[in-house]
């Protein structure tokens, strides 16, 4: 037996990285497993030479657990290690890039320490974070010369053993000596979770422990011509070593995609609206697909479950900065070698290769979802309610987005169609201009409470968008500044007259002298702070009173909740409607010739309640006396 201490340069990294690294002590098994895998490719590829004319046998890398024993091995049938590899590799080169991480790791401030864990490879010394002792038994695919098995233990300080051993059969085994206080990874439970979150989809089948399966006996049934089964304990194997992401797209159906998706997401039963197969070769290596998941209220539990993979090793499923911000929305899995994954956050999001890739990422879906829609309009329409959010936050959030999802950004009309936003300014360009040449837009914020509005300017031939949606605020504003000839106005801003002011006007029952003699008796009844009287001829038929609010006023209440605009230190904008009164109308011709005055004041009260339950605006008290006075005029 020889034996050594590894070149220690600063002090004894061994504690150091027991201490710090104590908060992703887990990684240390997705590290070893890929050394597992990597040296099984490596064999692989040196087979596929012609340079190792063995047989290679079944390479499965396996995970055995000895609870008695306390100890975890991972065994891999890979290339091994000589002694002298031994030393330069694991002695030389993998102790300096510990050291070196020590060193890095030491000078960070808390929150940076825990972005780089779990990114950064530690390797093989992560091992010592969970045990007291690990041994490495390896024998090289290499023959003749000094080719014998070695064993190589470390006991957690700079010495080390090496010695000879007599294993005969190919590869390395990597046993751990579990410490007492990481001995919840010897629990079956906690391995078996870790595998299937780092190693599900690992190239090389993985096998941990076994399970219990029901087997058909061939030849074999029942009474009733049933097939018979039998219970079978069989190796469990962890992985799918050919995830669908590697495979062409033309050699995968529909089913293929939607079974990956629950193989990823086992608890969520919902099925995918639709997929893009991400297939990237040149100017960087990326695979993946994204999923397009049916959105429900709570935006937030959805977002970041795109899972990172490096060469099918499972990174990260925190993918901020790699994937545009209104990606994170998406489902899926992306697979690249060349995102630089061994550092930390703040320098992914400004690594200049990253922001290629996810320029790359947005421009994918464009293509993808201009496709569907150019395909099958039809399908493309039925699906855009649901992916309306992702499109819109895309084109609000990224300017080379909106440029391409113009062609395929669809507006909804009150009606159920759909129009593209060139089809919608020739739709109502004719009927809906105004004298100033703005080309007017109606939208409706809530089809249901606006109901009436709505119904007002169908009757003129107007068309009316429904904008509904979480961010359709933000889109108006967005889609007015680009587009300088339209202007969006919520269908309930004015009447429908003023909304798309004409040059010519209804001629009007009352005269000036008229209206200023009612103004007083209608103000008198209601809330003179919030309303401004003001008098409009409508038709006869269109309602006495209607409460309106102006899109600016509008807005800029809505800018307020968002937090902005000043005038929050000042109490926030007053709120303040309009109260239009028809000029047109009988009962407001009729206020003027009646002489009791309570008789007025009723009147007045009922048209205006009225008009603002129209506009979902009379609670409480005020609703509760407009009840009652409804029935005593039933009466
Ligand atoms: P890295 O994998 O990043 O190179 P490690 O510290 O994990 O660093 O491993 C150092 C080196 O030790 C590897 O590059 C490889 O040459 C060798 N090695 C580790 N594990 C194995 C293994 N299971 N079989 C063969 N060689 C291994």
């Amino acid at each position: 037996m020889q034996k050594g201490q590894i070149n220690v340069q600063t002090e004894n990294i061994f504690p150091i990285i027991k201490k710090f690294l104590y908060s992703d002590h887990e990684i240390f098994l997705r590290e070893l497993i890929s050394n597992a895998i990597d040296a099984t490719q490596k064999l692989k590829t040196l087979a596929s030479l012609g340079k190792f004319k063995d047989e290679l046998g079944d390479i499965t890398v396996e995970v055995i657990l000895d609870e008695k024993a306390k100890t975890l091995t991972i065994r891999d049938k890979g290339i091994g290690m000589t002694a002298e590899e031994v030393d330069k590799y694991i002695n030389q080169i993998a102790f300096s890039g510990a050291e070196e991480f020590v060193k890095k790791f030491k000078s960070k401030t808390e929150a940076e320490k825990n972005s780089i864990i779990g990114k950064f490879g530690l390797g093989f010394y992560s091992s010592f974070m969970v045990s007291d002792n690990v041994e490495i038994l390896s024998k090289t695919y290499k023959k003749g010369g000094a080719t014998k098995a070695v064993k190589w233990e470390c006991d957690g300080s700079p010495d080390y053993t090496i010695e000879e051993i007599d294993k005969t059969s190919r590869g390395t085994d990597v046993v751990l000596h579990i410490s007492e206080e990481s001995k919840e990874f010897l629990s079956e439970n906690k391995i078996l979770e870790l595998l299937n979150k780092y190693n599900k989809f690992m190239p090389v089948p993985i096998q941990f422990g076994t399970e219990k399966t029901q087997e058909k006996i061939e030849g074999e049934k029942d009474k009733d011509g049933n097939d018979v089964y039998k219970e079978v304990e069989k190796d469990r194997i962890i992985n799918n070593t050919n995830p669908i992401w590697k495979k062409a797209p033309a050699d995968l159906k529909d089913e293929d995609y939607k079974g990956f998706y629950h193989e990823l997401y086992p608890m969520n039963f919902d099925e995918p609206l639709f997929q893009i197969h991400l297939n990237v070769d040149y100017p960087f290596n990326l695979t993946g697909i994204l999923y397009f998941p049916k959105l429900k209220k709570n935006l937030e539990v959805q977002k970041d479950k795109i899972q990172l993979y490096s060469n099918q090793v499972f990174i990260t499923d925190s993918v901020e900065g790699v994937v545009p911000e209104f990606l994170t929305l998406l489902h899926g899995v992306i697979d690249s070698p060349d995102i630089p994954l061994n550092v930390s956050r703040s320098y992914l999001q400004s690594d200049g290769a990253v922001k290629k890739i996810a320029n790359h990422i947005s421009k994918k879906v464009a293509d993808k979802l201009e496709e569907l829609f150019k395909n099958n309009r039809e399908d493309f329409e039925k699906k855009w309610d649901d992916i309306k959010v992702f499109i819109e936050y895309g084109m609000l959030s990224d300017d080379k987005f909106y440029d391409r999802a113009q062609k395929f950004c669809l507006l909804k009309n009150s009606e159920g169609k759909y129009f593209t936003l060139e089809e919608y300014k020739e739709h109502v360009k004719d009927l809906q201009t105004d004298k100033d040449k703005k080309i007017v837009y109606l939208y409706s914020s809530n089809v249901e409470e606006q109901y009436n509005f709505i119904q007002l300017a169908k009757d003129r031939g107007y068309d009316v968008l429904e904008m509904e949606g979480v961010l359709d605020n933000h889109f108006v504003n967005a889609i007015e500044q680009k587009l300088s000839d339209i202007q969006f106005k919520r269908v309930d801003a004015d009447t429908i007259d003023k909304l798309i002011a004409k040059e010519d006007e209804m001629p009007s029952k009352l005269d000036d002298k008229q209206k200023e003699t009612l103004k007083p008796i209608i103000e008198n009844n209601i809330d003179k702070v919030k309303f401004t009287v003001v008098f409009e001829p409508l038709g006869e038929d269109d309602q006495p009173f209607v409460i309106t609010q102006s899109e600016f006023m509008r807005r800029m209440k809505d800018m307020e909740k968002l937090g902005g605009g000043g005038m929050m230190a000042m109490g926030g904008f007053p709120d303040s409607f309009n109260l239009v009164v028809n000029t047109n109308h009988n009962l407001v011709g009729s206020l003027l010739e009646e002489k009791d005055e309570k008789k007025q004041a009723s009147t007045v009260k009922q048209m205006y309640d009225l008009a603002m339950l129209s506009q979902n605006l009379l609670k409480g008290k005020d609703l509760a006396e407009f009840i009652k006075r409804s029935f005593s005029l039933i009466k």
